[in-house]
């Protein structure tokens, strides 16, 4: 059929393409002798129905963001002394509002609903609307923007100091638990460095050196990339073997939890068949992390992670991401449970990024069918939902950035000189 195709379409098919070309290369110029601003443009917008959309992209964008908000005021109100960021990997506000109207009813029930205070978060990349996982996790970490695919390096090739390095340089002790892989981009992007995500051996062993007080993901063996990659396997092989030689007791099942000293690493396996998910229910591990960085109680910073969320969204499973949720949200219940028993710490919880785009568009009670919608099965720009508990929860209600929230628990708690360009 395209053969036949009458000359002014291909014709128009050919110059719609030379002028793609064009602006890619203007805009590869413009960013590379100008890493702080976006070219002025046009974004053409295209539909699933064939339809395109002309919108004009801003003088000055935020490839960077170097005017991101640095001048927060902190309220009279106490503030925290220890701070739990808990992300849902892909979790968008349609994951949430179906996880809740299919657990407990249109009325709802998870515990994030019971938050005091909400926000909403922008995700965007520094060079795409739709965020991946690394600069999503670079621009918590950091307070920049960062290209998709960084790993806490910007543009223009400068590694800010991310809060996890800024406050353990202070002595706030410092943990990170994922179901992921723990070199995987979110974990990743708050406690190392790297060009890409997919230079496994090296964030897997710049996390080695990191020593951070809990360390807990998954060894990523299945993992469709990383199991090709032989230095990442041979790294993970020799783990009981480096992990004591980088100070770290190891551990690899739920049973080693009972004996575990900090610092810790935990590689956990995969779950099941699973490629993407590992080790025990969520909330195990989000106990064991508050109980062991609470311990000698001179503050801290705990990171939970949900993979499940993005994993499941990926395959466009409702039933998947449903089960996530819960999980996911029964962590955030002991989370806050055991912060709202101590009174001076602060539970946030958000996502990343959106994954597939899902919304409920049918659910009557009389004939006892719903239906729901995957938008795409990869990640979108939808806002995300941001959730706060507890002492400095009043600082993230709002429509707010994501670079915003490492620029706030970072002075929340007591780094005055972040974001940092020059550690
Ligand atoms: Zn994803």
């Amino acid at each position: 059929m395209s053969s036949h195709r009458p000359v002014g379409i291909r014709w128009f098919l050919i110059s719609g393409l030379l002028t793609l070309s064009c602006a890619v290369v203007a805009a590869l110029i413009a960013a590379r002798f100008a890493p702080w601003e976006l070219v002025a443009g046009n974004m053409i917008i295209r539909t699933q129905r064939g339809m395109t959309h002309t919108f004009p992209t801003p003088e000055s964008g935020h490839l960077i963001n170097i005017d991101n908000r640095t001048n927060f005021e902190l309220s009279e109100a106490p503030q925290p002394r220890n701070v739990i960021l808990m992300i849902g990997d892909g979790m968008g506000v349609g994951q949430v509002s179906a996880a809740s109207a299919i657990l407990h009813g249109p009325a709802g029930g998870l515990a994030v609903e019971s938050a005091p205070i909400t926000g909403l978060v922008r995700t965007y990349a520094g060079n795409d609307l739709a965020t991946d996982s690394a600069a999503a996790a670079t621009a918590m970490a950091t307070g920049f923007k960062a290209p998709k695919t960084a790993i806490s390096i910007l543009a223009d090739g400068r590694s800010p100091r991310t809060l996890m390095e800024a406050l353990k340089a202070v002595g706030i002790r410092t943990g990170i638990v994922t179901t992921s892989g723990l070199a995987d981009a979110t974990p990743a992007g708050f406690l190392v460095h790297a060009d890409d995500r997919y230079q496994y051996a090296d964030i897997f062993s710049s996390i080695l050196a990191t020593r951070h007080d809990v360390l807990i993901g998954g060894n990523w063996i299945r993992h469709h990339k990383a199991k090709h990659d032989r230095e990442y396997l041979d790294l993970v092989d020799r783990v009981d073997e480096l992990g004591p030689l980088a100070g770290y007791s190891v551990i690899h099942s739920e049973n080693d939890l009972a004996h575990a000293q900090t610092p810790v690493l935990g590689l956990f396996p995969p779950r099941g068949d699973s490629t993407d998910d590992h080790g025990p229910d969520l909330t195990i591990t989000t106990q064991f992390t508050l109980e062991s960085l609470a311990r000698d109680d001179v503050g801290f910073f705990a990171i939970i992670e949900s993979e499940v969320t993005d994993s499941r969204g990926h395959m466009n499973s409702i039933a998947g991401v449903v089960d996530a949720v819960r999980e996911f949200d029964a962590s955030v219940a002991l989370a806050v449970e055991w912060a709202e028993t101590r009174g001076d710490t602060l539970v946030l919880v958000t996502a990343d990024h959106d994954t597939g785009g899902l919304g409920i568009i049918d659910g009557d009670y009389d004939d006892g069918v719903g239906e729901v919608r995957w938008g795409t099965e990869v990640h979108t720009a939808q806002w995300v939902p941001l959730f706060a508990f507890g002492p400095g929860a009043e600082h993230f209600s709002g429509v707010i950035d994501n670079t915003d929230i490492g620029i706030l628990i970072a002075k929340l708690l007591g780094i005055e000189d972040f974001p940092d360009l020059e550690p």
